[in-house]
């Protein structure tokens, strides 16, 4: 059935794509918390011209697409998803190039590589993506950002949506265009990006020592390290910060006593209340649960409804 399903689909394809073409790929095998059933299509396009024939493809014969970064942030159905998970991973969506103190990286970047990249060319102002286990696409979309001390001791958060200059998208119509800045918004987790597709970006970084730089991201990376989950599965912070609390949604969580708390496989993590852990064979209806009950008990307790960060991958067409 799945061989038919493919050659049919190869077929239709024939001759303008040469990328990755899977039928039913589990999507656990693309989630950093190891959660999610099969996608009916998965594809990789080999580089722009095939993701372009391949939205126009998908358009004609009605089959909704979604992105999938490193899916770091995603929490995903353990049902078949009728869609097309597209991932841009490919040596084309890789590159990475450095011209005048302005870094082009492609969506497929990661950003400990981007990180990395300006390190070695004397470049600051991304230390902070240091340890975000995230794609330049995804972290754009969710304003992937860290906290940091300003030069005057506050207390700030530092978010890739301060540093990049310019975002290259194509839209569902397979158009590419060139975004600005101040064509741009981004929130706390959120930016104006979530329904492009983003084939890559340029970044405003400022010349500085190698060593100044390397000693900021050991910084960031030895601070993740003294308080996040790193040895188990997970999807990193399950909720946003409550705006307006004085309480983070982990310490929230933490006051009501519910870091350990287990449904299923899936467990508050010991180390850090806003993570949720997979414990080896956690579903996506554990971790729903036990988020659910997390919302519950802090709204009870502190009057304040705590909003995912996370995002869920369960409507099936
Ligand atoms: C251990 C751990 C620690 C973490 N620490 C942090 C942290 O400190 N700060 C932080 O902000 N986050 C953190 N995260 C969350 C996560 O890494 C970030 O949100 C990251 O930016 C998600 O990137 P991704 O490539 O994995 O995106 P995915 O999870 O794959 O996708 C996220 C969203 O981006 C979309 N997307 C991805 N690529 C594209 C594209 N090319 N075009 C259009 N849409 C796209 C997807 O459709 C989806 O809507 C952490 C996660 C883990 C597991």
């Amino acid at each position: 059935m799945n061989c038919l399903m493919l050659t049919a689909v190869e077929q239709k394809l024939r001759g303008g794509f040469k990328g990755i073409i899977k039928i039913d790929e589990p999507l656990s095998a693309h989630t950093s918390i190891k959660i999610g059933g099969p996608a009916k299509f998965f594809f990789i396009p080999a580089d722009g011209g095939e993701l372009r024939f391949l939205l126009r493809f998908l358009k004609d014969e009605s089959i909704p697409a979604c992105i999938l970064g490193n899916g770091s942030n995603l929490l995903v159905t353990d049902e078949r998803l009728s869609v097309a998970v597209i991932q841009l991973n490919s040596e084309y969506f890789k590159n990475i190039e450095y011209d005048d103190a302005l870094v082009f990286a492609g969506s497929g970047v990661l950003l400990a590589n981007f990180v990395s990249f300006a390190a070695a060319n004397g470049l600051s102002g991304c230390e902070f993506l240091a340890g975000i286990p995230g794609t330049i696409g995804g972290a754009l979309v969710t304003n992937a950002g860290a906290r940091d001390i300003n030069q005057q001791g506050d207390d700030m958060y530092r978010n890739i949506g301060d540093v990049v200059k310019k975002v290259r998208i194509m839209d569902n119509e397979a158009n590419i265009s060139c975004l600005k800045r101040e064509d741009l918004e981004f929130g706390y987790r959120s930016s104006s990006l979530k329904n492009a597709i983003i084939l890559g970006a340029w970044f405003d970084l400022i010349p500085a020592k190698k060593d100044d730089i390397r000693k900021s991201i050991d910084n960031f990376l030895s601070k993740k390290r003294s308080t996040q989950e790193l040895l188990m599965p997970n999807a990193g912070c399950v909720f946003k910060n409550p705006a307006g609390s004085l309480l983070s949604a982990g310490a929230l969580i933490e006051r009501c006593a519910l870091k350990g708390h287990i449904v299923g496989d899936a467990q508050v993590s010991p180390r850090h209340a806003n993570f949720i852990v997979n414990r080896g064979n956690a579903r996506f209806e554990h971790v729903k649960t036990l988020m659910n009950f997390i919302q519950k008990k802090v709204e009870n307790d502190f009057s304040v409804r705590l909003e995912p960060e996370v995002e869920i991958w369960e409507k099936n067409e």
